[in-house]
């Protein structure tokens, strides 16, 4: 079965690029943090202008959480920014295709709930018009 993404919703990227986001920026806010507030980075790593460089593990790792839920809100918004290119683009020349494999849906009979077979006309079980 072949599909096409026509149109990607806003919200479902948002919510996943956020949660990724915070997880991933704050594990490495917090691993960066601690290490530049004791002084082991060599470089000075500042969030907003405030300098960590060998002020305290403590101070860095509360800047690193800091800093790593800034950055997953950065990276939603500019998510929505690609996801809204890529609803524009899709709709130009096509989204992405993806082939699934995987059992069909089966058909239930409208009238009386029966499981069809694939290509039935009508309901074996109720006789009624069930069209394909
Ligand atoms: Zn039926």
């Amino acid at each position: 079965m072949k599909y096409e993404i026509k149109r990607i919703g806003y919200f479902s990227v948002f919510k996943l690029v956020l949660t990724i986001g915070l997880v991933v920026g704050i594990v490495l806010g917090v691993i960066l943090g601690a290490l530049t507030g004791a002084g082991f980075v060599p470089y000075g790593n500042s969030i907003g202008g405030i300098s960590l460089r060998g002020a305290g593990v403590a101070f860095g790792v509360i800047m690193g959480v800091v800093g790593g839920i800034l950055w997953a809100i950065l990276a939603a918004i500019v998510s929505m920014i690609y996801v809204f290119l890529y609803n524009l683009a899709a709709g130009l020349v096509g989204g992405i295709e993806v082939e699934l494999e995987g059992e069909k849906p089966s058909r239930i009979c409208p009238n009386c709930g029966y499981k069809l077979p694939e290509d039935a006309e009508f309901c074996p079980n109720c006789g009624a018009k069930v069209g394909l």
